[in-house]
């Protein structure tokens, strides 16, 4: 059988970043994660998985990539200099381990020992987008979000269980929390289905918060956008997230940034661009135009005589001045020249006086009219 792509594979295009690639092994570790498919799928899932971690280790290492996007897969081996024997089970040995890098980054590897023994877990990571206008995205701002935040439950004082009633060990676990599953070749420790890892169950739930011992609330928070920052990147605000399990830190909360379109100006990494209608007769006699500048203000483009259309004019500075950078980027302004529209009886008969005179002239009014006509010439000759 034909190997397929690694690119295929994890679904992403050759220019993809390193980041890019991480996130579609993440999407893809998670889906064929062997807790997620049972009986035949497994089986197919584990073969999946197998394919996406050689995609994977492939092209997150920039000389295996480099020698693969030049080569192909004679150009990399995915058996040579790994440390594992050769395909098949003991091949497969990475699987573990794979998971540990990819789960435990994901889940912030808060795993451990509590003081009662159980396993402690990291709370999970919360995301909130936030849509902002282009201005805010350039010059900062102050802002309040409001998230969900988890507060100790009065009714049973934090212990999920009905008051006057008590949590037991889990029976499943003898209290430990994790399980070992043996799935095909591996054995997995999971966390226990029937406690969720607390190594207890509450045989009477408190009826305030159904047993979790927390309740979920809302909270305002400050968020400060800096500067400068761009669609797409993310703000980290540390603790945020949700509660750990068994006392384990907390998440972090992500704040994705979303810009939204500027009536105006587009954006492009530090610069600016934005459209200029020009009138016929600016274009052709030249003047100074007025073009607006990101933030409010104003700013003149002085057009030299017969601009064409399409011409661009660069304002420096007047972009924006990204998160990591020292100076703002430029203003590039690109001219329309608009055809003029209702024109009066003796806008008409003027144009056709113009016109006339034009002809008379030749093709010297007309910048690009010579080399067109004799390029169709050729055309059809
Ligand atoms: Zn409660
Ligand atoms: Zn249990």
């Amino acid at each position: 059988m034909a190997k397929r792509d690694y690119y295929d594979i994890l679904g992403v295009p050759k220019n993809a970043s390193d980041e890019d690639i991480k996130k579609a092994y993440r999407k893809l570790a998670m889906k064929h994660h062997p807790d997620r498919n049972q009986g035949d799928e497994a089986k197919k899932a584990e073969e999946k998985f197998k394919e996406a971690k050689e995609a994977y280790e492939m092209l997150s290492d920039a000389h295996k990539r480099a020698a693969y996007d030049q080569f192909g897969h004679a150009g990399v081996d995915p058996n040579m200099g790994m440390g594992r024997g050769g395909p098949g089970p003991e091949g497969f040995g990475g699987f573990a381990e794979a998971f540990g890098d990819i789960f435990g980054d994901l889940f912030g590897g808060g795993r451990g020992r509590g003081p009662g023994g159980q396993q402690v877990y990291r709370g999970g990571d919360l995301s909130y987008a936030m849509e902002i206008a282009l201005e805010e995205a350039a010059f900062g701002k102050d802002t309040q979000i409001r998230v969900p935040t988890w507060e100790n439950c009065d009714t049973c004082k934090g212990s999920g269980a009905k008051p006057g009633t008590s949590a037991k060990t889990c029976g499943t676990c003898n209290g430990s929390g994790t399980v070992h599953l043996r799935q095909g070749f591996f054995s997995i420790q999971q966390t226990c289905p029937h406690c969720r890892g607390s190594g207890k169950v509450i045989p009477e739930p408190c009826p305030s918060c159904h047993g979790a011992g927390k309740l979920k609330k809302q909270k305002t928070l400050e968020v400060k956008i800096p500067a400068g920052i761009n669609e797409g990147m993310r703000i980290r605000s540390a603790g945020n997230g949700e509660p750990g399990t068994n006392g384990g830190p907390p998440g972090d909360l992500y704040i994705e940034i979303r810009v939204k379109q500027h009536e105006i100006f587009e954006r492009d990494g530090d610069d600016l661009h934005c459209t200029v209608p020009v009138g016929l007769t600016t274009a052709a006699l030249g003047g100074g135009i007025d073009v607006p500048v990101l933030g409010g203000s104003r700013a003149e483009i002085e057009l030299p005589e017969g601009t064409q259309h399409g011409k661009t004019f660069r304002l420096r500075g007047k972009g924006i001045k990204g998160l990591r950078s020292s100076y703002p980027g430029d203003l590039y302004c690109h001219v329309t020249v608009e055809t003029p529209v209702k024109l009066t009886e003796h806008q008409k008969k003027l144009m056709r006086e113009l016109d006339e005179s034009f002809r008379k002239a030749g093709e010297r009014h007309s910048p690009n009219a010579k080399s067109w006509t004799d390029r169709v010439k050729d055309l059809f000759k």
